[in-house]
């Protein structure tokens, strides 16, 4: 193991993770499906976790508890946004509370029905775990150098991430 490539920039970690809340709830793990894939140093993960990565290899088991800062952001109050209904599937249920995918000038995101109404509903566009500080446990698989096509595109190619 001491011979195995460290966590570093430009290298490409395998990993799973589970969530926890402030309560200890398990909010999401990978552990169900793929692991996680990030390519260091190109701002594919939140800071703390990336920082927390750095320096780990294959075969490490670490738990970081992260601030809101660090993690999913704080709270925003009333950061809320009135959406045409048409942005989502057909097949989406509208009910207050229910948890939907919106893509948004940043990128696709986690918000949370407050309101629906005929053709619009209104969301919440914070993260349902902002404002917490959050725990990440983490099983570390793999370590490898990055190809170049990887660093030139800026995160990681194979299972669990980018596919072209
Ligand atoms: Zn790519």
């Amino acid at each position: 193991m001491s011979d195995s490539p460290i966590a570093e920039r430009n290298r490409v970690v395998r990993f799973h993770y589970l969530i926890r809340d402030e309560s200890g709830n398990d909010v999401e793990t990978s552990r169900d499906g793929e692991p996680a894939l990030a390519l260091l140093g190109h701002h594919n993960l939140m800071p703390g976790l990336e920082s927390a990565l750095l320096g780990r290899q294959a075969g490490e088991q670490f738990s970081v508890s992260l601030d809101p800062d660090k993690a999913f952001g704080q709270l925003r109050q009333g950061w809320t946004q009135r959406v045409s209904k048409k942005h989502f599937p057909k097949s989406t249920r509208f009910q207050p509370g229910a948890r939907l995918r919106l893509n948004t000038d940043q990128g696709a995101r986690t918000v949370t029905v407050t309101k629906v109404g005929n053709k619009f509903v209104d969301v919440d566009l914070n993260h349902p775990l902002a404002g917490q500080t959050v725990t990440f446990e983490v099983d570390v698989l793999e370590v490898r150098d990055a190809t170049a096509e990887e660093r030139s595109h800026g995160h990681a190619h194979g299972a669990g991430g980018h596919h072209h």
